[in-house]
């Protein structure tokens, strides 16, 4: 499929140099409910969307740069700029970025004369960053190397590592955080490269260094990705983290631990207006880290990438409710033996994961009064295990069990293998890519005269994020579908198109 660029013609659209200026009619109802009935009201808003067409220089940081993760998105990028292909006994591969929704799947944008459906690269719809030109560093707490790092990880193969290695070897991540207090302690064999000082030196010195990031390479913005191991979960505590000046204090303030290193990250990138994303379960967005993002306007997303399980999870679960079937218990099991799966036998780094592992079919469950009494969900036991000899190729086993007509019973099991960083690099590439877009997306309504930005806390990026971070008050949707909807028909409306709603009336009505 070629990359031509997508331009829509409408009265509702107009194309400066630099921008995209759409006007939109959301379309929503408001619902009042009494004994008798449910009343339905139509209500339309109208919207304003401005969508800076400059695509800028954008680094990449990446915290845990030396992990299975981030040294395969690192290698999966050279690769694709470079045109490296490699041998392996089923023949010559060729470089890809499969596995990122936004670069690899489509979007219908209409019919053409002979009354077929036309589709374009879901990454046309909108000014975007070419993945090959995001510039990567990061830090990690080991020093080792991108090129050793990446044999380490053993995810790619043999040929290509060996292609890589020159273009990786200078790559060395800049000395992290590490409180062993917040990974697992089988982590501290690899903690040889460590800032030092006080939690407020510490974060001095990662906003210097993104600083200097910045300034060496020429970058109009940067955004932050945690690919750093799993943390325990921090408590949240009154006067140490719950607000945003309780959590400025507490860095300055030598006598309080419940700071975790990723906490200090975020709060790094949001004084330095970097978009920061949290790649692993754990609580980083403690609420001071979420007033402080609100204060600065710069933006959140997290958490825990959905890769694996959780993604198939949240399309069969959907797929089973939608269908009027009732799951009564998910059983899920996993096994790996990368230095992911190592951290996670620890209880309370497992503790964080099982946590985001386990919300994820709320949302379904609870739109379905039907077939579940309020407060009924269905059993959910999420387990771990660590297993050496089986690397980053990650077996994941499930058991759903539901009920169906006239009391059967259907249980479906599902095996699933898989090189986890092989999932996790091109989710990783999406979130940088759409956060970035998002931040030059701006709106208003009739009832607001300036243009202003999404709220800071990203939810639309939902679809990447297996526990996702909303705006309070807001619903946390975990439907796949839904969350692809959300961003498909967001980037439609920048263009003033309608969303997709599958009607296809033109071949009904015929
Ligand atoms: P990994 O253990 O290979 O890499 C993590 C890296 O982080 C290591 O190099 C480690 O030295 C470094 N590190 C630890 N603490 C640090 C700190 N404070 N600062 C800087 N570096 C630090 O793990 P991975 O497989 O790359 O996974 C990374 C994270 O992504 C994990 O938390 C994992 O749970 C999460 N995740 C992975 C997937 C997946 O499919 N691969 C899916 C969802 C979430």
């Amino acid at each position: 499929m070629t990359n031509k660029s997508v331009k829509v013609d409408s009265p509702n659209v107009t194309y400066t140099e630099d921008y995209i200026l759409s006007n939109y009619t959301y379309n929503n109802s408001v619902v009042e409910e009494t004994e008798k009935e449910i009343l339905i009201k139509p209500v339309k808003t109208k919207y304003s969307f401005k969508t800076d067409r400059r695509v800028v220089k954008t680094g990449m940081m990446l915290v845990g740069w030396g992990g299975s993760n981030g040294t395969t998105i690192t290698a999966g990028i050279i690769a694709n700029k470079m045109g490296i292909n490699w041998r392996t006994n089923r023949g010559i591969n060729e470089p890809n970025y499969f596995g990122s929704m936004f670069q690899c799947s489509t979007v219908r944008v209409g019919v053409n004369k002979e009354g077929q459906d036309v589709y374009v690269p879901f990454k046309s719809v909108l000014p975007s960053v070419n993945p090959n030109d995001l510039v990567i560093g990061g830090w990690d707490i080991n020093k080792m190397n991108l090129a050793d790092a990446m044999e380490r990880a053993q995810v790619l193969d043999y040929d290509l590592t060996k292609q890589l290695k020159p273009y990786m070897k200078d790559m060395t991540p800049l000395p992290s955080i590490y409180a062993p207090d917040f990974i697992a302690s089988n982590q501290s064999d690899r903690a040889n490269h460590v800032i030092q000082g006080s939690k407020a030196e510490q974060l001095e010195k990662i906003r210097q260094d993104i600083k200097n990031f910045k300034e060496e390479n020429k970058l109009d913005k940067v955004i932050i990705l945690w690919t750093a191991n799993t943390e325990r979960f921090s408590a949240v505590v009154e006067n140490v983290n719950d607000t945003a000046e309780n959590l400025l204090s507490s860095i300055e303030d030598p006598e309080i631990d419940e700071i975790s290193p990723s906490t200090l990250f975020a709060v790094a990138s949001i004084l330095e207006g970097c978009t920061y994303i949290n790649g692993s379960p754990q609580n980083s967005f403690v609420p001071g880290v979420i007033e402080l993002a609100e204060q600065n306007n710069v933006m959140l997303a997290g958490d825990d990438f959905k890769t694996g399980q959780t993604k198939f999870k949240s399309v069969m679960v959907d797929f089973l409710i939608s269908a009027g079937i009732k799951p009564v218990s998910i059983v899920s099991y996993n096994h790996l033996g990368n230095n992911d799966g190592k951290n996670l036998s620890s209880s309370r780094q497992f503790k964080s994961k099982e946590i985001s592992k386990s919300n994820v079919v709320d949302d379904m469950v609870n739109s379905n009064r039907i077939l579940y009494e309020k407060g009924e969900k269905p059993d959910h036991v999420v387990v771990i295990k660590y297993v050496p000899y089986v690397g980053d190729s990650k077996r994941a086993l499930d058991e759903y069990t539901s009920e169906i007509f006239m009391g059967g019973i259907n249980t479906i099991v599902v095996h699933n293998t898989c090189e986890d960083s092989l999932l996790a690099a091109p989710i990783m590439i999406d979130l940088v890519i759409l956060a970035e877009l998002c931040e030059r997306i701006q709106w208003k309504t009739e009832e607001t005269e300036e243009f202003q930005n999404f709220h800071p806390i990203l939810s639309i990026l939902s679809y990447m994020l297996k526990a996702p971070v909303v705006p309070k008050n807001t619903p946390v949707i975990n439907s796949l579908f839904k969350q692809k909807s959300c961003i498909e028909n967001i980037f439609r409306a920048c263009i003033g198109l309608e969303p997709e709603n599958n009607m296809l009336l033109e071949h009904k009505t015929i």
